[in-house]
């Protein structure tokens, strides 16, 4: 066999699983390199819900990708719509329109023929009633623009795409770590690449490169995000340490996006360093919409209800993290109970319990008794309670004349027993990377194309600065990921027949 691959794809994400299939749909010879072992491959990926944010109209395009919904679900759901112009609004507003245009229409364009395609790869999709939808008097209502998630979420997503990729006979090395490219000039002609231990030239017409951000690399944390970042505790996998950043800046590439952002959540405050430590998503504290936040102060801190919360979470871990000891307390009471997410009630939530808000700021330890119970009673005081609660809609029902009020799901905290979980800040991905164009070709500072290098995924510059909204980055790797393959693939097929004509 030819010593030379069409394709190689560095990563063993979403992003990266997509662009080979999706090489070797083109008719490739394609081989990925995923640095993680076997056991620990699909990076964040594999950590992930499994959301996807697509364009929709309702329960008829929904069935195309859930077939097997029944009447009596459809019946009982408004799944709403996410209009193309809902989704770039979003993608506008929530990064402070900042994104790139362009790529943001490749993503809002593509989404749902692309979840459509990775049905055609073995990706079972569901509606997402637990995370993304309420049940009001019996019927489910969907908000936030997410619905449907990959069956048996990121875990059950990558699984599912690792078995297309053997189905279609993808090669693929794990405990095989890409370190630089291989190259003449600005053509890239392969990888250097490290594998069990040993170092070797690979070669191939075209590369992708799919290997995530750098969030689990502290170094580079402290160097771009800032101070007191390498503290941070890392939620998904050990091994995006910006690898793939590195090697393509180092070729010529044009380094895009805001390199000083990333997308950092409340999480659990005593979580281990890496998310592969703890098992799949027991640091998660999402319910903030329904209580409060306070800092060590006892004072609150942010607008718990800004938004939904698939549009604040991903720029509040940074806002606990500036807070003093880069900590700070979730506080509920039994009347929000029941909404709280599953996670809450995992072992390993650092969670106190008390009959009286002052005992439970006794609890607390690190928090400031007195403060605490006199931001409460403010707090109740300030509540339009003649506004009525709503979860699935943003109800309005606000604090007046607050440092910082909460403007919608306001309620009292009065009713025992009160709960308080203490939270930290967990890195998710870094926003800051290459610039590509809309067919993912990696550009240099000039706006040119690199010959033969492509990416996709979370090591994509341009797309989200400040603030990210939930549920993107699956199908934003999806689409260029599969992009990516075919142009990929298009160029190595195109080279090698050239090579072929010219030997004939
Ligand atoms: C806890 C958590 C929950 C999330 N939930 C969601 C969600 O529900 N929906 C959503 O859209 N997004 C979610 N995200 C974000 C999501 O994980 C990312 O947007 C997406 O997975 C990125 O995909 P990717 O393929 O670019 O990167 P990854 O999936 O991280 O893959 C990167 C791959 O590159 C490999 N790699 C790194 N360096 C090298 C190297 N030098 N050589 C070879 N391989 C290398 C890694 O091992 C890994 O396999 C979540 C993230 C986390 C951490």
């Amino acid at each position: 066999m030819d010593d030379i691959y069409d394709v190689i794809v560095v990563g063993g994400g979403n992003a990266a699983l997509s662009a080979a299939l999706s090489a070797r749909e083109h008719g490739a010879r394609v081989l990925v390199l995923e640095r993680a072992p076997f056991e620990k491959r699909g990076g964040n990926s594999a950590f992930t819900g499994g959301g996807f944010r697509m364009v929709h109209h309702g329960a008829e395009d929904i069935k195309k990708i859930v077939p097997d919904l029944t009447q009596d679900e459809i019946d009982r759901t408004d799944f709403g719509e996410y209009s193309v112009e809902t989704y770039l609004d979003d993608l506008f507003r929530i990064t402070q329109y900042n994104i790139d245009p362009q790529l943001a229409e490749v993503i809002v364009l593509n989404s749902t023929d692309t979840v459509q395609w990775l049905r055609t790869r073995g990706v079972r999709f569901v509606p997402n009633y637990g995370r993304q939808a309420y049940n009001v008097n019996g019927r489910f209502k969907f908000f936030g623009g997410v619905v449907i998630y990959a069956n048996g979420g990121g875990v059950g997503l990558v699984e599912s795409l690792y078995d297309a990729c053997d189905k279609h006979g993808i090669e693929i090395r794990y405990n095989a770590r890409a370190l630089s490219l291989l190259r003449t000039n600005e053509t890239i002609e392969g990888v250097m690449a490290n594998i069990d231990g040993i170092e070797q030239n690979i070669r191939a017409r075209s590369v992708v490169l799919a290997s995530g951000g750098f969030e689990a690399n502290r170094e580079w944390r402290a160097r771009y995000l800032g101070p007191g970042w390498d503290l941070a505790k890392v939620r998904g996998t050990r091994y995006n340490t910006g690898d793939g950043i590195q090697m393509a800046l180092a070729a010529g590439a044009q380094s895009y996006g805001q390199w000083s952002g990333c997308h950092s959540v409340a999480w659990e405050r005593n979580a281990s360093e890496f998310g592969d430590d703890d098992g799949h998503h027991t640091g998660y504290r999402h319910s903030y919409p329904f209580g409060i936040m306070v800092n060590s102060e006892g004072r609150r801190f942010l607008d718990e209800g800004a938004d939904f919360r698939n549009y604040t979470y991903a720029k509040y871990g940074k806002i606990v993290l500036e807070q003093p000891g880069s900590f700070a307390w979730q506080v509920f009471d039994a009347q929000v109970a029941h909404l709280l997410r599953d996670e809450y009630k995992l072992r390993g939530a650092t969670k106190v319990k008390a009959d009286t808000l002052a005992e439970l700021a006794a609890k607390m330890q690190d928090v400031s008794v007195q403060n605490f119970v006199e931001e409460v009673e403010a707090y109740n005081a300030s509540i339009k309670k003649d506004v009525t609660f709503d979860p699935n809609i943003k109800d309005g029902r606000t604090t007046v004349g607050l440092k910082f009020n909460k403007t919608n799901w306001a309620n009292t905290l009065e009713k025992a027993p009160f709960e308080a979980y203490s939270v930290g800040c967990g890195i998710t991905f870094t926003f800051g990377g290459l610039k590509i164009d809309e067919t993912t070709h990696v550009l240099t500072i000039e706006n040119r194309p690199l010959p033969g290098l492509f990416a996709a995924g979370e090591l994509v510059g341009g797309l989200y600065y400040f603030n990210y909204p939930g549920s993107t980055g699956l199908m934003a790797g999806a689409v260029f990921g599969r992009i990516a393959g075919r142009e990929a693939a298009l160029r190595a097929l195109d080279l090698a027949k050239a090579g072929a004509e010219a030997v004939a």
